[in-house]
């Protein structure tokens, strides 16, 4: 599989995702093309491996399991150019490098983004925002791959999204790129807000332990922080998970957290939440499964 990019072998998953969790995978792949992208879906199909394709990792929870297939990584797919207003970045750049080469040309609109730790697909997946921001605002379209490596471009009109979510959430579709429009505004103004956003979530979030950002959506009633804590959550341990004392809607991996630890945090803060309040938290953050892609697992083949 080399002729399609950078491949590790038997990688721990544990480096690839900020909780610091998960088993490990027989491969991990980082496309040099896009057309090398294509081909390896092709071979992956051919040879039945199951594949899973990851960003920073700063979205997901996951498994203890060991995956018997591929990671698909696209860091090396980072081109970004600018012309005429036109922003158009391909889906490993990392989100905050994106905002900051428009942030150079002048554009303001995306300064927000800056301290979102993912990369511009996981974005995309998640329609990631901050401070009333969200990526699908000024977005035009994306420009997508099938897992038969068909490629289409499709407009933002005809894409479903929500907040903190898309239909990418879903599917199997790789998004190869995306563009946006730009808007100028003050330069020195965002890299000042810039400067407070980014000292407010050292304050306010528990950026000193691993965790992979808030666990559960705001409901429109309520902030999910404000009902975990008031349901008296604040530091309540399973395992090596935690919940954050800085951040009620963050989960810290404290002491050598599993994905089972987290996950039954996670059931546990629903079932308090909801005797207390009667809201039903909705998980922002992703669980992945490795029966879902391609049902191979190592444990499975025992
Ligand atoms: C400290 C901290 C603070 C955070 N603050 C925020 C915040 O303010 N706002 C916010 O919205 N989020 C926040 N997050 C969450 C997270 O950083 C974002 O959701 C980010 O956009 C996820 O990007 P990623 O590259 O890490 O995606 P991953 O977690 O790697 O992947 C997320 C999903 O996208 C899929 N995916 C990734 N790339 C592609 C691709 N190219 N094609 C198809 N599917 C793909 C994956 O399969 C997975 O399903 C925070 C996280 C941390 C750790």
């Amino acid at each position: 599989m080399k002729e399609y990019g950078i491949l590790l072998e038997n990688v721990d998953l544990k480096e690839y995702n900020t909780y610091g969790i998960g088993g490990k995978a027989k491969y991990l792949i980082m496309p040099t093309s896009i057309e090398r992208l294509a081909g390896l879906l092709k071979k992956l199909k051919q040879e039945k491996i199951p594949w899973y394709i990851l960003g920073k990792g700063s979205n997901v929870i996951l498994p203890d399991e060991d995956f018997d297939g591929c990671i698909i990584k696209l860091d090396k797919l980072n081109k970004i150019t600018i012309k005429n207003d036109i922003i158009t970045a391909a889906s490993g750049i990392v989100l905050g490098k994106f905002a900051a080469e428009l942030l150079k040309e002048g554009y303001t609109n995306y300064a927000s983004l800056i301290g979102i730790p993912g990369l511009l697909g996981g974005a995309i997946v998640g329609n990631a925002g901050a401070y009333k921001v969200a990526i699908f605002d000024y977005l035009i379209d994306v420009t997508v791959m099938d897992e038969l490596g068909n490629i289409k471009t499709l407009k933002k009109e005809e894409i479903n999204y929500s907040y903190r979510n898309t239909e990418f959430k879903k599917t199997k579709t790789i998004i190869l790129q995306a563009s946006f429009k730009g808007i100028k505004g003050d330069v020195k103004k965002s890299q000042e807000e810039i400067k407070e956003n980014l000292t407010k979530r050292k304050n306010t979030q528990p950026l000193e332990y691993k965790n992979a950002g808030s666990v559960f959506k705001n409901s429109l009633n309520a902030a999910a922080g404000y009902l975990i804590e008031n349901s008296g959550l604040k530091d309540y341990t399973i395992g090596g998970a935690k919940v954050s004392n800085k951040h009620a809607n963050f989960i810290i991996n404290y002491n050598n957290a599993t994905s089972k630890d987290i996950k039954k945090l996670i059931e546990y803060i629903k079932e308090k939440v909801k005797e207390k309040y009667n809201e039903e938290l909705v998980l922002e953050q992703i669980i992945v499964n490795w029966e879902n892609h391609g049902k191979k697992s190592k444990k499975e083949n025992k």
